[in-house]
């Protein structure tokens, strides 16, 4: 038995403090949490903002190619849930 996750899907947002892209699971969307950049305390949408890494690209008939999804990945921070969550 593999106990790993696979389908745990992200949200993600600017933090409007630093403006680091950062992406958290949908678990923690409508919560507070701390911006693992600058410690501000940043609230989780219910949607990811448009032009970030999860945002559906609603009005891109193509969609970001695979580079440009390698360098958004690369600007944006993976928040986790808490331990005690
Ligand atoms: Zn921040």
């Amino acid at each position: 038995m593999n106990a790993h996750v696979e389908e745990t899907a992200f949200l993600s947002f600017i933090c409007p403090g630093c403006h680091q892209e950062i992406e958290a699971p949908v678990d923690m969307a409508s919560q507070e949490t701390e911006c693992p950049t600058c410690a501000a305390l940043i609230h989780v949408p219910d949607e990811s903002e448009p032009g970030t890494l999860w945002a559906l690209p609603a009005t891109q008939v193509n969609g970001p190619s695979q580079a440009q999804k390698d360098a958004m990945k690369s600007r944006t921070i993976r928040i986790e849930l808490p331990d005690n969550w």
